[in-house]
């Protein structure tokens, strides 16, 4: 018998490199099994593992396919000309970065003067050109301003806001924060504050109706202090421009701001590629059927491409600017409206351009299933994902509500001491009432769950967790909130996986299964093999793969595991290609901890 080689030369072998099979971004079931030269069958089973269900003809988005192929012993690539899958980050190729309109957002208190605001920009500074133009309502609309463009989504409120980020969509670069001089900070203002810094974007603050008597520039300064928002006159990094929407003063400053801000970002995108962006507003047109305002994230939207719009899709007959101008393409930060669409999509759906038609329409078959498998996109306490943060630092997202404002900052401090050095919460957003639709919004954006203290879940939020499978828990004692949590971050530390050797097969004969399979007659020279182990093949030393064990048997038989000095037959999943010699290791992965 040969000399075993150590667990550890074993466990080197997995840098060997796995072979590259580079993909387009949709591919057939049947035609990556091609490509990978395995069984569609052998395919599908590992599809089912990830938990994708896929017929043969179906059509799976590169990263499915590219995980899948994985345990055939590939490494998947994707085609230069591939893009990228609707639901993935935009790659950009660096060289073709250009300098692209900052979007932006308002948020504030009900009746502070958003609206008022968005309407006061957009009529002072409309894009040159196009005044005289008749606005219409699309859900953005452009102004230019010192050479500068930029881009404001005119659906105010941070409900529009975090339901965007919900969907996977941040499309918003800076947000302006709107505070009424004479109200100072309210409420909703603090929400929004929340809302706008779990999104990680900067904010300048409009401090508004600084024409009536009672406004108090300065003690919304101070307030918005308590909130950690510091102003530049105080030594802070926040722009705080004083407006009156009503009497459009202190607009310019407003907008050079927000220009300070976007310089500052050096927000850049690719105009020379293919369309990617999100869908701001939608709606059905008697006339015009389905339509939508896209945003041009990066690259450039030209009439006659073919989109994908999430789970829809359609080929551009007609683009509009907001002020109904038909145009022929949309750059980079553009808001257009597009005719052309199949079914209304959704705000908040990423679109993309692809191909042709057949590959829209095979996406966004695709997306929809994805859609619908993947029910839950919130968080629960028991599934609570590790997330690394910083110094690796696991961090537990919550959004809490109160009965009344006092107990906030003891509910507050008393998780707070939970921290340890490996894991800790972190508040997003808190505040007394009852948990609303927006708390659940907020939570299913930031992969939050969200602790009610003494307080009711209004049934509209409760629908709407259950339906984005958002974790709403409710305590009225404080040791039991504190003992859970603290029993979730315990869970949240991640587990250390170690790699196990549980066996070594020498392969001593080879023989054809039906037309296509090859079975290992194997020797146990120690440890055993189990149907569920992994199994690596070595030759010489070298993995040459890497995959399921598909079929154990001791003669005719099925069997669960072959101990040493045993014979059996192995087939795996993927590999026929064995050669007397080789060495079937089996592996099995093990928590430790
Ligand atoms: P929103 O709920 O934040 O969108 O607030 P609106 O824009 O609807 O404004 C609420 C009210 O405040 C309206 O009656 C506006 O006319 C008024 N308002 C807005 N901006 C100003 C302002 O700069 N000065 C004064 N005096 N009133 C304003």
């Amino acid at each position: 018998m040969a000399e075993a080689e150590s667990p550890t030369e074993a466990i080197q072998t997995r840098r060997v490199t796995l072979k590259v099979v580079t993909l387009p971004e949709a591919v057939a079931v049947g035609a990556l099994a091609q490509r990978m030269n395995v069984e569609p069958v052998q395919l599908i089973k590992q599809l089912m593992r990830l938990g994708v269900f896929a017929s043969i003809n179906q059509v799976i988005d590169f990263d499915t396919a590219a995980k899948a192929t994985r345990a055939f012993g590939y490494s998947a690539r994707k085609a230069e000309d591939g893009g990228r899958t609707a639901s993935g980050d935009i790659e950009e190729n660096a060289a073709h970065l250009q300098g692209r309109p900052p979007v932006v957002t308002i948020l504030g208190h009900v009746d502070h003067g958003k609206t008022t605001l968005l309407d006061a920009i957009r009529k002072t500074n409309v894009v040159a050109g196009e005044a005289g133009g008749i606005t219409q309502h699309i859900g953005a609309y452009q102004v230019e301003y010192d050479n500068h463009t930029i881009t404001f989504l005119d659906t105010p409120g941070h409900e529009a806001f975090t339901a965007m980020r919900a969907r996977g969509a941040q499309a918003t670069d800076i947000a302006v924060l709107v505070v009424a001089a004479d109200d100072g900070v309210m409420p909703q203002t603090v929400e929004a504050i929340d809302h706008i810094k779990a999104a990680g974007v900067p904010i300048v603050v409009a401090i508004n109706k600084i024409d009536l008597p009672g406004a108090d520039i300065e003690r919304v300064k101070r307030q918005l202090s308590e909130h950690e928002l510091v102003v530049e006159e105080w030594g802070g990094e926040v722009i705080a421009a004083p407006v009156s929407a009503r009497q459009r003063t202190g607009i310019d400053d407003l907008l050079k701001s927000i220009l300070v801000v976007a310089e500052v970002e050096e927000l850049q995108a690719n105009p020379d590629r293919e369309a990617v962006g999100v869908v701001v507003e939608s709606r059905m047109d008697k006339n015009r059927g389905a339509t939508g305002t896209m945003l041009v994230q990066t690259g450039t939207l030209h009439v006659g491409d073919s989109v994908v719009i999430g789970a829809t899709y359609g080929r551009v007959k007609a683009l509009l600017t907001p002020l109904g101008r038909r145009v022929k393409s949309a750059g980079p930060s553009e808001p257009v409206e597009v005719l052309g669409i199949n079914e209304l999509p959704t705000a908040g759906d990423r679109f993309k351009v692809v191909a042709n038609d057949r590959v829209a329409r095979e996406i966004a078959t695709s997306n929809l299933r994805t859609a619908e498998s993947l029910r839950s996109k919130g968080m629960t306490l028991g599934e609570f994902r590790a997330r690394a943060a910083g110094d690796q630092t696991k961090e537990m997202n919550l959004v809490l509500k109160t009965d009344v404002q006092g107990s906030i900052d003891a509910v507050r401090t008393a998780l707070e001491q939970l921290a340890s050095e490996e894991s800790r919460v972190r508040i997003i957003h808190a505040a007394s009432g009852s948990i609303v639709e927006g708390d659940v919004m907020l939570a299913e954006a930031s992969e939050a769950i969200i602790i009610g203290f003494n307080t009711r879940t209004e049934p509209g939020a409760q629908r709407l967790a259950d339906q984005d499978g958002v974790e709403i828990r409710n305590y009225e004692i404080i040791y039991r909130l504190t003992d859970d949590i603290q029993a979730a971050l315990a869970g949240m530390l991640e587990p250390t996986i170690e790699d196990v050797t549980e066996g070594k097969l020498e392969v001593r004969a080879v023989f054809s299964v039906g037309k296509t399979r090859t079975s290992a007659g194997c020797y146990v020279l120690e440890g055993q093999m189990t149907r569920s182990s992994t199994a690596r093949v070595l030759r010489g030393g070298t993995m040459v793969f890497e995959g399921p064990v598909a079929s154990l048997r001791r003669f005719k038989d099925d069997v669960r595991e072959v101990a040493t000095g045993y014979e059996c037959g192995v087939t795996l999943d993927g590999f026929n290609a064995f050669v007397i010699g080789d060495v079937i290791e089996a592996h099995r992965e093990r928590r430790v901890g």
